[in-house]
């Protein structure tokens, strides 16, 4: 701890960040008090650094615990690009390494030390441990995954049981837990079989604002979507299928459309999905199309979208699964495309199940992923509510919030279709419904006569896909019900006479094809694009060189923002979000060097460094950049405000941060002069306090949003004072 004046300096020097991730910090300074954690926080929330920086800083070994040997190699690797000195035990080494590696040990030259929960309690391991114990100490067990310790949870693994063993041989050391599951449940199994003792908690919000997500309807066009999704976007991506078959079918078709895209699946072999995974880690290849198989131990930061081609088992786990998209904290696209042909598909294989206890929570689960899809609240209220967490809705950033739907009166399409179900002697399923609606020529029709009834043919304006979306609508409203017995027989219940009677009204949701708008495409974001682009071809270089995974060198964020910022001196580098002390010493010529000869090309070489130079003044966040942008465009605050799909008063907020972190912001066309030099002065008085009393002071000429925007000068101002 001595020779970091605060943990925000540890952090920056060791691993390049500016500022702690929710949660992060107060962890951080429970584990140095030897507190034992549970570490509750969504995929990448930034668990790693909760253990990693107390390691650093503490006395000692950390003995780390995870699951996955590529996991572990992974997270070794990144830790050595930070001078971080970390390695890991297990079964893919020889003797001779295991050895050195233990020498390196117990001379206390390693601060983390990754091991398999199997190896770790082995007879020959343990007495090692004791030795380490002795003679440098052990810092704490840190245990990756804990989930898998329960059986409640999806990797149940009976080694991790054992681990209470290590609570009795080493008692003063403490423990952290960490998990990405979000089950009450399963977080009490952690505590009990690792034996926690009086453990803070922390549960970090499972919102990944960061995610956009929606639901395109499986047409015909979906594969045409799927390459767009890929066309769109420059890094990597997971598409998920329900089945194998699926996987190599869409795999060959996307590699005949010339995209890079490989197959997991557990119908392939351990060396190919090795190898195919450590392609699509190392950016060979940019598209994984794979089955579930495919995920756990898969921590690349930069996966820009995961789809799921079918729909997901149940809603944890769609939010695991598209939840690999995006750890970094960039924006990242979640798809999931819906049919109900699916959903036939997976009833069917529900009622194959034998325990009724199975199917019935099948069902259920199956209930939740449709109404989550049909559903026209913000996504993430629903995801969030179903983990038992309160979102007022409204994120901005789902397709529900972005493109409300609207809702339109659909009664007497209703009471034609009900009153067919009821002609057709509440005997059919829906597709039949709509065949008689139609006026289909089809034979079971005309065996039963059908084509005699008042309803035949009376909705012939109206597509099949139409008439499914009201049934289905009319299911899930309750205005209609279906048998379970896996025919799916359509019934009528007090309400649909309701509707019949016209007692009732029935409105629906409409799907309107829309498409979110991206960063925008002004020339300054292309510019900055064509050099993020050259950046990352000369990281894949430098990580190659290395064999290691492009992000181990620096992640897409840190492009971003070197392509943003174009700084021209190491002092200017390493001020960047996730350049540490070691990546600027060992990186950061090589880069500067590419970066200048881009401005030379482009003329640019003049450009005004996005960097302040005063020290400790903090980077915008992602979201002010693009407000900024749009403001040094020219847009208003209303106009950014409805291009970006937020409410003005964050926009204000975004350029009042903006002008305080000394950026550009032109604060003469948001706010008159005259009224800018009496708010100042009003602020030089009353100090900096809550806006109110401010606004009291000044009377109604002066809005909160403009003594907002000019605070943020004062702050500014006062900074440079200090
Ligand atoms: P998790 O294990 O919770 O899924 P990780 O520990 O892998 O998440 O972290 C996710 C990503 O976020 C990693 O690339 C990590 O380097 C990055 N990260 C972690 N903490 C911070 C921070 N304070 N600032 C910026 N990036 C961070
Ligand atoms: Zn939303």
């Amino acid at each position: 701890m001595l020779q970091y004046p605060n943990l925000e300096q540890a952090l920056k020097y060791n691993f390049g960040y500016d500022r702690f991730r929710p949660g992060q910090r107060q962890i951080i300074e429970d584990a140095l008090q030897n507190r034992d954690l549970l570490i509750v926080m969504p995929t990448g929330g930034g668990k790693s650094l909760c253990f990693q920086l107390p390691a650093i800083l503490k006395k000692g070994l950390t003995v780390v615990v995870s699951p996955l040997i590529a996991l572990m190699q992974d997270q070794v690797e990144s830790l050595r690009n930070n001078n971080i000195s970390a390695t890991f035990l297990n079964s893919s080494l020889d003797p001779y390494r295991t050895r050195s590696r233990e020498e390196a040990i117990l001379k206390g030259r390693v601060k983390l030390l990754y091991v398999a929960p199997e190896r770790l309690l082995s007879e020959r391991f343990l007495p090692f441990l004791d030795l380490v114990h002795h003679q440098v100490g052990i810092s704490a067990f840190a245990i990756d995954e804990a989930h898998c310790v329960s059986e409640w949870g999806h990797d149940f693994r009976p080694e991790y049981r054992q681990l209470r063993s290590l609570r009795k041989r080493y008692p003063n050391v403490p423990t952290l837990a960490l998990t990405a599951t979000a089950t009450d449940r399963v977080r009490n199994d952690i505590i009990q079989q690792l034996g926690l003792k009086r453990p803070s908690i922390h549960i970090a919000s499972f919102n990944r604002q960061n995610l956009y997500y929606e639901i395109l309807p499986k047409t015909k066009s979906a594969y045409a979507e799927i390459l767009e999704i890929v066309r769109e976007n420059e890094g990597s991506g997971i598409i998920y299928c329900l089945t194998r078959k699926k996987v190599d079918e869409l795999t060959f078709k996307l590699q005949n459309d010339k995209v890079a895209a490989l197959s997991y699946h557990a119908g392939l072999t351990d060396e190919e999905r090795t190898s195919n995974q450590t392609r699509f880690i190392r950016d060979d290849v940019r598209l994984m199309v794979a089955t579930i198989a495919f995920g756990m131990g898969i921590n690349k930061p930069d996966v820009r979208f995961v789809i799921h081609f079918d729909i997901p088992r149940n809603l944890e786990s769609y939010y695991q699964e598209s939840g690999r998209a995006g750890r970094d904290g960039e924006a990242s696209r979640c798809t999931m495309f819906f049919s109900y042909g699916d959903i036939k598909t997976i009833e069917w294989s529900i009622n194959q199940k034998t325990d009724p206890q199975e199917q019935l929570i099948a069902k259920q689960q199956l209930r939740q992923v449709i109404d989550y899809a049909e559903g026209t609240d913000c996504r993430r209220t629903i995801q969030l509510g179903y983990f038992g967490e309160r979102f007022p809705g409204n994120c901005g950033n789902c397709d529900n919030c972005r493109f409300p739907k609207p809702m339109q009166d659909w009664t007497i399409e209703a009471m034609k279709f009900l009153s067919c179900v009821a002609r057709c002697k509440e005997r059919f399923g829906m597709l039949h419904i709509i065949d008689v609606l139609r006026g289909g020529k089809t034979q079971k029709i005309t065996q039963n006569e059908h084509d005699k009834l008042s309803t035949y043919g009376i909705g012939k304006d109206k597509s099949v896909d139409e008439w499914r979306m009201l049934g289905r609508s009319l299911l899930h409203q309750g205005l209609l019900e279906q048998t379970n017995d896996g025919y799916s027989v359509l019934k009528l219940n007090a309400l649909s006479w309701e509707v019949m009677r016209k007692q009732r009204t029935v409105s629906l949701a409409i799907t309107v094809a829309q498409k979110p708008i991206w960063e925008g495409d002004s020339e300054k974001a292309q510019e900055v694009e064509m050099l993020v682009y050259r950046l990352r071809s000369l990281r894949k270089q430098l990580a190659d060189e290395q064999s290691v995974p492009p992000y181990v060198v620096f992640l897409d964020s840190t492009l971003k923002l070197m392509a943003q910022a174009k700084p021209k001196t190491l002092a200017e580098f390493g001020k960047l979000s996730g350049v540490g002390s070691h990546k600027l010493a060992q990186y950061g010529e090589i880069f500067l060097k590419e970066i200048r000869a881009y401005c030379l090309e482009l003329g640019l070489s003049s450009e005004k460094a996005n960097v302040t130079s005063t020290p400790f003044v903090a980077l915008p966040t992602e979201t002010e950049y693009f407000t900024l942008q749009l403001h040094q465009q020219g847009l208003t605050v209303e106009e950014i405000a409805q291009k970006r799909n937020f409410r003005p008063t964050t926009i204000i907020r975004h350029l009042s941060d903006l002008i305080d972190k000394n950026q550009p912001v032109d604060l003469n066309l948001l706010v008159p002069l005259e009224k800018q030099q009496k708010i100042l002065q009003v602020l030089e008085i009353l100090g900096d306090i809550a806006l109110t009393p401010i606004k009291e002071y000044l009377g109604d000429n002066y809005s909160f949003d403009e003594i907002r925007l000019v605070r943020g000068k004062w702050r500014r101002e006062s900074k440079k004072l200090k």
